[in-house]
């Protein structure tokens, strides 16, 4: 028994820790509210979980590319298409329910009705914006004219709301879009692109393994980054009367969605337990909870998704950083609750198809935003807009946003999580066809 507890401890060595991290991080969080630190105090209270911020960024960008090129080019054609199509299905159908479900709430809940109560203090002016244009720096995106600005930069030609945080610009949308062609390319070129190949193989290796020593940082990260966020969170009353009820619209529908939309889905496909399939992901979840970034705690997702659900690197490495890229269920669902939570304070009724209007551009508003921290608050600006309603009405919503963000991460991430395991399940017959041609090659050489 006492071996069954040790083994149970070293499994979940990394979990536990996280778990504990979070809990310390409120407790401290709570305890260091009362002395009224100032914001200078609070950043460096923060600075271990800044650190760790860094850090998962550091390794997206090598990440994304490697995992994709070596993902790709390691598929023949027809099987990467045929995973390809299954991914970008699933990714549509579960966004569309995600949409769905978060109008349905807000439409029973009605948070936004009665007086307009005032609004919270807002942060910075908003600029009107064309949808359409917002729409166009979305294609613009994946087509980025120079990489290494691609590495560091997105393409808006369109102002938006500066939002705190959100520093980190990759334009990862034309990263995928690039290494997904490049690895089809390699991939294609038999023994002529195997230097290739190996190279980002070993590449992709080498960036796994320091994702692996990153992890023992990342308990304390998450500690100091939540007890920093509780530290410096403004007045909690601030959260009562219509805004309280919108945060609890937009948590139901998350809660909803990721414990039971998914995990039916999950079962439904595969007929196994999804509830152990989630277990295994529950560091990356609570990453994504301290860091509020899908694309942060892509390394994380990667590993627990390898190393606890044992699924496989081929599916992993091309679904993964597509889907944290595009992917994002809990953006979809909050656009379309905000957007209406907006209307209702406004008093507009909206009709049959505005709704419909905001279902669309709210999917659209998901897979434009960048998983950096607030990036759905930018492009619920899409979202206004097709319907006419005022873009200033952010500032309304800004004041809680940094709570939905992370649970909405949350969602996010789980969301990806689950599409591999889907994908995975769905592409067993391609996966087995591509072991038997590669043991083929193996015996004959
Ligand atoms: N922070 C979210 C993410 O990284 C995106 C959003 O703001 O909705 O997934």
């Amino acid at each position: 028994n006492k071996e069954n507890v040790k083994g149970f401890l070293r499994h979940n060595l990394f979990v536990l820790l996280t778990i504990a991290a979070v809990a310390l991080g409120v407790l401290l969080g709570f305890a260091l509210r009362p002395h009224n630190l100032t914001i200078r105090e609070i950043r460096y209270f923060a600075f271990p979980g800044e650190l760790l911020m860094r850090m998962l960024q550091m390794l997206v960008l090598p990440l994304i590319v490697s995992s994709l090129v070596t993902g790709i080019s390691s598929l023949d054609n027809k099987a990467s298409g045929k995973m390809g199509m299954r991914a970008v299905v699933y990714y549509m159908v579960t966004t569309l329910i995600a949409v769905f479900i978060g109008i349905v709430i807000v439409m029973v809940l009605k948070p936004g009705k009665g007086h307009r109560d005032s609004p919270v203090a807002s942060s910075g002016t908003i600029e009107p914006v064309q949808a359409a244009d917002a729409f166009l720096d979305l294609i613009r995106n994946m087509f980025p004219p120079n990489l290494v600005e691609a590495c560091f930069k997105q393409e808006t030609v369109v102002e938006l709301i500066p939002v705190s945080g959100s520093s980190n610009g990759v334009n990862a949308l034309g990263l995928v879009v690039f290494s997904m062609c490049f690895g089809l390319v390699i991939g294609s070129m038999k023994q002529q692109g195997q230097a290739l190949r190996d190279f980002f193989d070993c590449l992709n290796e080498a960036i796994m393994r320091l994702v692996a020593i990153i992890i023992w940082y990342a308990p304390v990260g998450i500690l100091f980054l939540i007890a920093g966020k509780i530290v410096e969170m403004k007045n909690l009353a601030e959260v009562g009367g219509q805004l309280g009820m919108y945060t609890v619209s937009v948590i139901v529908g998350l809660l909803i969605h990721g414990l039971f939309v998914l995990p039916l889905l999950y079962f439904l496909v595969t007929r196994k337990n999804p509830y152990t399939f989630i277990a295994g992901l529950l560091q990356a979840l609570i990453t994504a909870l301290g860091t509020s970034s899908s694309s942060a705690t892509l390394p994380i997702t990667f590993r627990c998704l390898e190393e606890n659900n044992r699924v496989d690197k081929r599916v992993t490495r091309f679904v993964l950083p597509v889907g944290a890229t595009i992917n994002m269920d809990g953006t979809a669902l909050y656009e379309a609750v905000a957007a209406i939570f907006i209307a209702q304070v406004n008093d507009m009724e909206l009709n049959f198809g505005q709704i419909l209007t905001i279902s669309i551009t709210a999917t659209a508003a998901s897979i434009g935003a960048a998983g950096i921290p607030q990036a759905g608050l930018v492009t619920m600006v899409i979202v206004l807009t097709s319907v006419g309603l005022p873009t200033e009405d952010i500032t309304l919503i800004i004041a809680v946003d940094w709570f939905l963000d992370r649970l909405r991460t949350t969602t996010n991430v789980l969301g990806d999580s689950v599409g591999a395991g889907i994908v995975e399940h769905l592409s067993r017959q391609e996966l087995q066809s591509q072991d038997v041609e590669v043991g083929n090659s193996v015996i004959e050489e």
